[in-house]
């Protein structure tokens, strides 16, 4: 039996790790949950997995949880501290699918209380990526990814000796704007950038595999998680989305995973980790026929390429670029910018901020929220 936490449990992936728990009761305990605001979701959630505590980062919301909880022994922690003390109870692995910057804290807070870490919460490493590499060395604490292309570059270099990494293929599905024109993009709508070809998950990732930005935070991802420079990274566009990822090996060999688009197979691995558990889909390659690998549009897509300049700037240009980014992406939700507005605000904020190599988790915070203000009173 495996004791987990899910934060981010009302989201893409976090109902998804439920499915997988709920699917083997025999191997799993759900000890606590997090989320936003979704009080509904939360409490059926609750209620269904009989846990210890929950924690809502609204403040309103927790209180009325509580309320709703109170025929039961279920403690109802709230705000950004009450996530990290629920981060902190005793488990054996913390799956963070919480989305955007909000969830560095608690992946500090789960390394700080020894827990085992499957990340899927990609702006952890994009904002803290070495405080959180120092922080595991430290407490001997190991991460495991949950990104499928993280997942499936992990995967490849089980049993690879350390050295003969030569570089990462990672792959994009290219996203619903894959082949169109700076000028075909000017007036594309929300529903259209909703619209992912492959995959279903959150609006904001959604929307930053519509713009590229997504490949870029995951650039930035895949520098702290294998440790190795942006320039060994090479993007590669894959409509069909079924090899998630490959490494090429200083002998030439080229190792990748394959698999259906769905996220079911990298949260388990994570869970599983390095068992190997049920199959959610099975791939048929036959049925899929063609595999197909073309250059990204660097110039069309320029999140990608800022993204790769913030990484080998350092500092605090990542968390830069991404707290930018999460307020654009809010914006262009709410039908307030266009589209290319995002790519735009993006690399105003990013050129605007302070140019720093030690930083604190303090620091982190205030250059995110620095960016977010340029973003916001550029429009
Ligand atoms: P969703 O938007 O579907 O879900 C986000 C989750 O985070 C919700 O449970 C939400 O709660 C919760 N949340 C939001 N803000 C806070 C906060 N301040 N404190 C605590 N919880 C909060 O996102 P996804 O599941 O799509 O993505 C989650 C993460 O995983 C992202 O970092 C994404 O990049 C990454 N990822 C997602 C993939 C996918 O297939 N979806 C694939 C690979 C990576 P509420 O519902 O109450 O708002």
């Amino acid at each position: 039996m495996k004791k987990l936490i899910i934060l981010g449990s009302t989201g893409s992936i976090g109902t998804q790790a439920l499915d997988i728990a709920r699917a083997n009761p025999d191997k799993y305990t759900v000890i606590a949950l997090a989320a936003g605001s979704n009080i509904d979701l939360l409490e059926k959630q609750a209620r269904e997995f009989g846990v210890k505590a929950v924690a809502l980062f609204d403040e309103a919301a927790a209180a009325d949880l509580k309320i709703r909880l109170a025929d039961t022994d279920i403690v109802v922690l709230s705000g950004a501290y009450g996530v990290c003390e629920l981060a902190a109870y005793d488990c054996d692995i913390v799956l963070n699918a919480i989305v955007g910057i909000a969830g560095l804290r608690p992946t500090l807070a789960a390394i700080d209380a020894g827990h085992t870490i499957a990340l899927a919460n990609k702006e952890t490493l994009v904002t803290g990526g070495e405080i959180v590499n120092r922080k595991l060395k430290e407490k001997g604490v190991t991460l495991l990814p949950v990104d499928s292309e993280h997942s499936a570059i992990f995967q490849s270099l089980q049993g690879v000796p350390k050295d003969s990494l030569k570089k990462i293929l990672l792959t994009a599905s290219g996203g619903p704007f894959f082949g169109k024109t700076r000028d075909e993009l000017q007036n594309v709508t929300v529903k259209e950038a909703l619209n992912h070809p492959n995959w279903s998950m959150g609006a904001k990732i959604t929307i930053d595999s519509a713009s590229l930005m997504n490949k870029g935070l995951e650039v930035i991802e895949a520098v702290h998680l294998f440790h190795v420079p942006a320039s060994k990274i090479e993007v590669l566009v894959h409509r069909q989305s079924i090899l998630h990822s490959a490494v090429e090996l200083s002998d030439g060999a080229v190792i990748a995973q394959l698999g259906t688009p769905d996220m079911k197979l990298p949260i388990q691995y994570a869970l599983t980790y390095p068992e190997r558990d049920m199959c959610f889909e099975q791939l048929d390659l036959l049925k899929v026929g063609t595999l197909t690998f073309e250059c990204p549009d660097y110039d069309t897509f320029r999140l990608l390429p800022l993204c790769i300049e913030a990484i080998n700037r350092g500092g605090l240009y990542p968390t830069a670029i991404n707290g930018a980014n999460e307020e654009s992406v809010k914006l262009f939700l709410e039908g307030k910018i266009k589209f290319l507005q995002i790519a735009e605000l993006n690399e105003k904020a990013m050129n605007l901020c302070e140019d720093k190599k030690d930083f604190t988790v303090e620091d982190i915070f205030a250059a995110d929220q620095a960016a977010r203000r340029v973003v916001r009173e550029a429009i």
